[in-house]
């Protein structure tokens, strides 16, 4: 395979252990969900807006799907990058690349042509996947836009209305439709294996701009069994994904292919309003959701003023960015024991609080990991373990956790120790019950309501202007998303920059808007520590300080 040495691989005697051991099963995760295309062809497996989905519907959409892609030419070994709501047609497309063994390369839909840009080159994916327009923004236009840089993009997989006719132009809605009769269904010869790369996700990182991951079919199945033994998913469950079914949290911890692995039924919808999550929470009699604390206090506030049936909730996980004690005892008194805090990372590790915990440790730790293998140390800044309850950076290894980036060497070096443990550059404190608190960050990530944004690329962006001589983007605190950019700039010449100039300098550059800097606060220098190093911690006391 030409992909493998892009894709960091775990050492060999390692990999075969986590085998040994169970924790890697030789299985890939669209067999999980389309066995039951057989075993239970009947059972409700995805709703979304007034369509359903049964699972023998969805293993038959999936094998045509399959077939059509492969009649475009769609190969074990491709990047397809896939940009688009949660929606059936992203549950069919996953699947379908997976089985073909191509690679689907899973962006939020905020993301905008410079973050897409950026992956269509890392990848050099030859289809995209999007939808024609979404929340009045021309996803089409901006794709159509990027293509002369980028020939090996030949094939758009379009959803939407008003699509224009083209021999690269595929609708989404024909390719996974329940009823169309249209294309057969053609078995890939090439057949994926469980160590092969399932997807490829982006996370924040460390440092420097987001990273591409690609988890491998083994180690996901390890995420998604774990987490759903911890978040009691089972055939029963009704999971409400709202969140962007793209991110991790959302795709697998247990997430949409937990529920649909385990044979419950996946309710697609979207964070956008929350009366109709609330409402089909009620409809559905949903069991499970995932949600970043900004959205759960946005609901609780609707619950505060307005009746919902939640009674059917068993758990509703919180977690991507910090949740407040006192916001997790409201939902706890709003919802009841249900809650449950999780704290994790793309790059793999994945901790959360238990159902039976005690209500202190739910409310103010984040948990332990889901995984008995992974692998936890927190030390301090020379590499050592500090002493017990001592804050420190933790660092993470095992059967959840890839062991670099893709075609990203140097990022690697960057972020992984030499014997193969992420440094997270979250600082965490362990209590003595053995659970996790985070108390803070060491990198320079802006966590904007659970939407990471990397310093250092946006900051990189900023100095392109020609008043801008230095600067810095640091989080500043907000009551709703929890953090927001706050730009320090040192001006170069007699005009200073506004912070409305920078954000459209941003906005045509094609950045995403959740990235845009809220506050600019100008500076004659910037506050330095030792031989010159930028005092970031002083920029971020001076942004509390001032709101
Ligand atoms: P990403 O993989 O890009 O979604 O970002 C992972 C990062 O989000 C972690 O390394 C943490 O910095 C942050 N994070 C995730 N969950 C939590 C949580 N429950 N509390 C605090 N920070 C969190």
């Amino acid at each position: 395979m030409p992909d493998r040495p892009e894709i960091p691989g775990i050492p060999e005697e390692r990999a075969q252990s986590y085998r040994a051991a169970g924790w890697w099963r030789p299985e890939t995760l669209h067999e999980l969900v389309l066995r039951h295309g057989k075993g239970i062809p009947d059972k409700c497996a995805l709703v979304s807006g007034d369509r359903r989905m049964t699972y023998g519907e969805l293993a038959a959409t999936v094998d045509r799907a399959v077939g059509r892609l492969s009649e475009r030419g769609v190969r074990r070994g491709d990047k397809v990058t896939v940009q688009l709501p949660n929606s059936i047609e992203f549950v069919v497309l996953l699947l379908a690349l997976m089985r073909i063994g191509a690679l689907p390369m899973l962006l939020l839909p905020t993301l905008r042509s410079y973050e897409v840009e950026r992956v269509l080159k890392l990848t050099g994916s030859r289809a995209m996947a999007l939808t024609h327009r979404m929340r009045r923004f021309d996803h089409l236009a901006m794709v159509q836009e990027l293509r002369p840089r980028h020939p090996h993009l030949d094939l758009l997989l379009v959803a939407g209305e008003e699509l224009p006719s083209g021999s690269d132009i595929v609708d989404m809605s024909e390719l996974c439709s329940t009823s169309s009769t249209s294309g057969c269904s053609v078995v890939p010869i090439d057949q994926p294996q469980p160590q092969d790369a399932a997807a490829l996700l982006l996370s924040s990182g460390t440092s420097g701009p987001p990273k591409v991951i690609a988890r491998t079919h083994e180690s996901l199945g390890h995420v998604i069994r774990t987490n759903s033994a911890v978040a009691r998913i089972d055939a029963d469950t009704v999971y409400l994904a709202v969140m962007p079914a793209a991110h991790a949290f959302t795709l697998s911890c247990p997430g949409t292919l937990g529920a649909l692995a385990a044979g419950g039924r996946v309710v697609l919808g979207s964070a956008e309003d929350p009366r109709r999550a609330l409402r089909l929470i009620e409809q559905e009699r949903v069991t499970h959701f995932a949600a970043v604390p900004g959205l759960l206090s946005q609901w609780l506030d609707v619950l505060d003023v307005d009746r919902f049936d939640t009674s059917s909730l068993a758990v509703v996980q919180v977690g991507g960015a910090r949740l407040e004690p006192a916001a997790a005892e409201r939902a706890r008194s709003a919802l009841g024991p249900v809650v449950q805090q999780v704290y994790g990372m793309t790059e793999g590790l994945c901790n959360a609080t238990r159902l039976d915990d005690p209500a202190d440790v739910v409310s103010s730790s984040q948990g332990r990991p889901v995984s008995a293998a992974e692998e936890v140390l927190i030390v301090d800044d020379g590499g050592a373990p500090v002493p017990p309850e001592h804050p420190g950076q933790l660092l993470t290894r095992g059967p959840a956790t890839v062991a670099g980036y893709y075609r990203d060497a140097a990022a690697t070096e960057n972020a992984f120790t030499a014997d193969g443990f992420y440094r997270t550059g979250d600082l965490v404190r362990q209590l003595p019950s053995g659970d996790l608190q985070v108390v803070g960050r060491i990198k320079n990530v802006i966590n904007r309501g659970g939407e990471k944004i990397c310093a250092e690329e946006l900051e990189q962006l900023v100095r392109e202007l020609d008043n801008v001589a230095e600067v810095a983007a640091v989080a500043g605190p907000h009551p709703m998303h929890g953090e927001i950019v706050c730009l320090y700039v040192v001006p170069a010449g007699d005009v200073s920059p506004e912070l409305r100039e920078v954000r459209l300098h941003l906005e045509s550059r094609g950045v995403a808007r959740y990235k845009m800097p809220e506050r600019l606060e100008l500076l004659d220098a910037m506050p330095l520590i030792g031989v010159g190093k930028l005092d970031r911690a002083a920029l971020r006391e001076a942004a509390a300080a001032r709101s």
